[in-house]
């Protein structure tokens, strides 16, 4: 307690001197020159104007037109555009037009840059000398963070080491004729090199991915090791920085696996930073310093509080996962002030680094290194070039070694930065607010960080949850899967049962092959001929009664059960997806965590449905609506989600009290088979769910049946309209209109307009295109781009999908598997000869391995009539159309006769608005990928010759598995009516 004591008065002791040797000063960020004062009061307590401000500042800087910067500062700002900005920001003629217009919109983009200069020390490297020549003359070292954009293709990474390399090069020579300078030159292991590059490893491959660690680590060792190279003959120190919370582990991987090899195990200016906001940082930290003492040469170890909260607290609330943060500003405090005791300690394994901005934390790693008796050679302080100045000052004047973390790059790239610096420096608890805005007093900013007591975990509000998507960052995620798919392949080949209550099948067996390796077969399944069609009817017709008969909560048990039991199968389920399918791990995954979505979702609506629902209130009257089962329903699915759809369809169906023939698509049937025999476990009676196996005679006999009252179908237009005109027909012995609900194709497309984030829209088309080979209903396959950034949008998307890992989904690191057979494979085929004559080739996947395999495609150029813009291909084709502006791109999205999903990238609030309005489609999504629709999140469905039906996963779907029935009693008898 004593020492506690000690340790407080002497970190006040030691924060009033600081305080008082920053004083006088005001940090750049809040300077006059840059803001006028209504700007950053309106940031500062309006929030909505701050999230506006920053946007506008992102999408600035790729918006080449001048007149169209004025109109975007008026779409984000309305009025209060002039109010915000003044003078300062030449903003006083927003409303003119024409020239007027032209200057202002140059002027708004001149001030920006400038103000970007003041935290990026130059374009270029050697732009960049002057002022890094300048830190060291007033006694600062630096390390420098070149900018770019997100790697996303082989060549970037190739650029981003490449330029890693010149910046070693053209820095070593520079800082070669600066002065001497002790201070910066030495601490307690010895010379500390005068060049220092902070290095961010995932862009150096587009292939860094947790779920795949070794392809990651070989990919990003092979363009790391000429780096660490040359920091070698340099000398140079290589510090790597932390990123995203999912790829914290595998960053520590890289860099203790790399610094182990041979060559490198000597080599004692590498570092790594560490996060004080991450919840497993001490553990990290431990095991880190105990992989140094083994390694014995002593890395740098950065501590930083993190650059990551919001995104990545946002990203995990949003997928369901628990947050591995902090998330309380004291409880990293807390931490961080913990590990600066544990990294001090350990000084003699590690050089101990701390990047701060805060004065308690700077006062406290004083105080903790005086009690602990270390030499102020020890360890450095690192603050963000551009920032916090008067701090900088009071640790020069306290003979510190500081180092600025200096970014060096475009200022267009180095814009996504400097937003998240202003993020941080204007958020309600950034200190720099309170020190500099609020003038907190000084007891308050030296008291200690008080966590408050972990929050119990919040209760779980009642009613439905989307089921989580493993997290493939954790090894136990990892080696799940591995494990499953392991066993699965030990069960190939087997002939399977078919789920039909003792009903005898008369078809042919069916084997079902591997899609990456034709000759081996899946599984085998024992298929109905078109006439056993009539005794499965009659075998459902003598089941109904006991089923629609039972409670309905008793078959919301049922379903639920199958969830559960689904859950407690997860990962086999998914890896047969994975040999049966040919989808990635991540691809199956998601399909499982939807089905079991389907279950749950459907059985908690429909426990809500299927109470008499009373209608009206008047006295006297009493009317009911009920809803009732229709019959026999015939689901027939298609082997895309070769889980989810058919759970979808066919326990909506039982739910509701519906007995079920299902005919799983001859392409997926393992998938059906384990589907139905999942369900007939959780106790759906055999006779309820019948699985038929077949091709296309039996999905046609099923739906011409007279007894069979609904069809719920999931598959191509062609098909879909079949089904319907066949069922429009009344044949004899029908009792009952057919219903059919057809989910059919599309061809959707995403717009790109002048305006959108180029990084996030070509990871986006990409992801929509090529996810699953691009065989989904929702992928996209046409992009739809504007001609300001067409020819730069083509070019990273050309590299990008170029260098995208085509093969096996077997293994981790595949991005794109093979197509489902050979069938597929071929028509595709013939799409891309199509292609060829109507479009430019962009890229042109050619695959050699056996397989079906078709390697993504892309062809720009592409007349909006062509073959490739209109018809659905159903593989990895991407058609890119040039648009010469907004309104131009929406007509021709809305172009084609379907309208099922698209999307649009864009950070125009106008653009936005406008395809809010306009874009004709089922599903629309902005600003993100156009595939991946969640249960109740985005419900799924299309309309034109997209489908008819409700959407799937939204609460309308149920209501087509039912009749409604409305009784009316007229309560009033002999003048009495019972009390209400
Ligand atoms: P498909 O139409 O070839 O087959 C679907 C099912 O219908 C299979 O079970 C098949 O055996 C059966 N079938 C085929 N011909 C039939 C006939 N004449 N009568 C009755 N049944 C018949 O489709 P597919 O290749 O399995 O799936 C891909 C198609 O499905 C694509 O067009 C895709 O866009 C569409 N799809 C749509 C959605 C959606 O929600 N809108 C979802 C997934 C897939």
């Amino acid at each position: 307690m004593a020492v506690t004591n000690d340790l407080e008065a002497s970190v006040r002791q030691i924060g009033e001197e600081l305080a008082r040797l920053s004083g006088g000063q005001s940090p750049t960020l809040f300077e006059r020159r840059w803001w006028s004062q209504a700007a950053i009061n309106l940031a500062m307590h309006n929030l909505d104007f701050k999230t506006q401000l920053f946007r506008f500042i992102d999408v600035l800087p790729s918006v080449t037109d001048d007149q169209r910067v004025v109109t975007l500062a008026q779409e984000y700002f309305g009025a209060l555009a002039a109010q915000a900005f003044g003078l300062g920001w030449g903003l006083k003629a927003l409303a003119a037009t024409g020239v007027g217009a032209k200057l202002s919109g140059h002027a708004i983009r001149a001030q920006v840059e400038q103000m970007a200069r003041t935290f990026i020390a130059g374009s270029s490297v050697t732009d960049a000398t002057p002022a890094l020549t300048h830190l060291w003359t007033e006694g600062k070292a630096w390390s420098v963070d070149l900018l770019g954009e997100a790697t996303i293709s082989d060549q970037e990474a190739d650029r981003y080491r490449d330029r890693c390399l010149e910046a070693l090069e053209t820095l070593a020579q520079v800082a070669r004729s600066w002065k001497r300078s002790p201070l910066l030159e030495q601490d307690h292991w010895g010379p500390v090199p005068r060049v220092q590059l902070s290095l961010k490893i995932s862009a150096l491959s587009p292939h860094v991915d947790p779920i795949d660690p070794e392809g990651s680590f070989d990919s990003v060792a092979r363009r790391l090791r000429p780096i660490v190279d040359a920091a070698m003959r340099a000398p140079a120190s290589l510090i790597f920085d932390m990123e995203q919370a999912e790829t914290k582990d595998l960053l520590i991987m890289i860099f203790t696996r790399l610094l182990m090899e041979p060559a490198y195990r000597t080599f004692p200016h590498a570092g790594l930073a560490v996060q004080a906001y991450h919840r497993a940082t001490m553990q990290d930290v431990e095991a880190i310093l105990a992989w140094a003492r083994q390694r014995g040469t002593p890395v740098t170890l950065r501590l930083v509080k993190g650059a990551y909260w919001d995104s990545d607290t946002i990203r995990y609330r949003q997928r369901g996962w628990p947050v591995p943060l902090f998330e309380h500003k004291a409880e990293t405090d807390a931490n961080y002030e913990a590990l600066v005791r544990t990294l001090l300690e350990a000084s003699d394994v590690i050089r101990p680094a701390f990047g701060t901005h805060n004065l308690r934390t700077l006062a406290y790693i004083e105080a903790m290194a005086e009690q602990l008796h270390l030499s102020p050679a020890t360890w450095e302080y690192q603050m963000i070039f551009g920032m916090a100045e008067p701090f900088q000052e009071a640790v020069l004047r306290r003979g510190r070694r500081l180092r600025l973390y200096t970014p060096v790059g475009e200022l267009l790239p180095g814009m996504a930065y400097l937003v998240r610096r202003l993020l941080e420096n204007t958020s309600n608890e950034s200190f720099l607010r309170k020190e500099f805005v609020e003038s907190q007093s000084l007891s308050m900013l030296l008291a200690p960080p008080v966590p408050t007591p972990a929050d119990r975990p919040a209760a779980v509000p009642p009613g439905f949850r989307n089921e989580p998507l493993r997290d493939f960052s954790v090894p136990e995620a990892r080696s799940a899967m591995q494990q499953a798919i392991n066993e699965v392949k030990g069960q190939l080949g087997k002939t399977w049962r078919s789920v039909t209550d003792g009903l005898t099948l008369n078809g042919p067996l069916m084997p079902s092959h591997n899609p990456s390796r034709p000759e081996e077969i899946v599984g085998i399944v024992l298929t109905a001929a078109a006439a056993d069609i009539e005794a499965a009817v009659r075998c459902a017709d003598r089941a109904w009664a006991a089923w629609r008969t039972l409670p309905a909560e008793r078959r919301v048990e049922i379903i639920r059960e199958a969830a559960a039991l689904m859950r407690s199968r997860r990962d086999r389920l998914a890896a047969w997806e994975v040999l049966e399918c040919g989808k990635s791990r991540r691809e199956a995954d998601a399909d499982v965590a939807e089905a079991i979505d389907f279950l749950e979702f459907y059985g908690v609506e429909w426990l809500r449905l299927s109470k008499p629902k009373r209608l009206g209130q008047e006295p006297g009257e009493l009317n009911h609506r009920l809803l009732e089962p229709r019959g026999i329903t015939a689901v027939i699915a298609p082997w895309n989600f070769p889980l989810a759809i058919p759970t979808g369809m066919v326990s909506a169906a039982l739910v509701t009290g519906n007995p079920v023939l299902f005919k799983p698509s001859e392409r997926s049937p393992i998938m059906g088979q384990l589907l139905a025999e999942l369900l007939a476990e959780a106790g759906v009676p055999e006779a309820v769910l019948l699985c038929l196996h077949g091709g296309p005679e039996i999905g046609r006999a099923l739906a011409q049946h007279p007894a069979i009252t609904t069809i719920a179908f999931t598959g191509s237009k062609k098909v879909g309209l079949g089904l319907l005109k066949d069922a429009a027909a009344v044949v004899p012995g029908q009792r009952m209109v057919k219903r059919v609900i057809a989910e059919m194709g599309g061809k959707n497309a995403i717009i790109i307009d002048e305006t959108a984030d180029l990084d996030e829209a070509v990871a986006g088309v990409i992801a929509s295109s090529t996810g699953y080979s691009g065989q989904k209903c929702s992928a996209c396959s046409r992009t739809i781009v504007h001609a300001a950034v067409y020819d730069l949008f083509l070019k990273r998307l050309q590299e990008a999908v170029a260098s995208l890992r085509v093969g096996n989904p077997e293994h981790p690191g595949t991005q794109v598997g093979p197509v489902i057979d050979e069938r597929a494979q071929a028509s595709i085929l013939d799409y891309i000869k199509i292609g060829n004559q109507e479009g430019r080739v962009m890229v042109e996947g050619r695959v050699t391995q056996p397989g079906w395999y078709v390697g993504p495609t892309v062809f720009a150029d592409v007349a909006p009539t062509a073959r490739i813009a209109q018809e659905e291909i159903f593989g990895p084709v991407l058609a890119v159309l040039k648009a010469g502006s907004f309104e131009e791109a929406l007509s021709l999205a809305n172009s084609t006769e379907y309208a099922l999903t698209g999307g649009v990238y864009s950070r125009s609030p106008s653009h936005l608005e406008m395809a809010r309005e306009r874009f004709d489609v089922g599903n629309l999504y902005l600003n993100r990928p156009i595939t991946g629709a969640l249960v109740n999140r985005q419900p799924f469905g299309g309309h034109r010759l997209s489908g008819v039906g409700a959407k799937a996963g939204s609460e309308d779907y149920l209501m087509q598995f039912v009749v409604t029935r409305v009784v009316s009693e007229q309560t009033l008898r002999r003048g009495f009516a019972p009390a209400e």
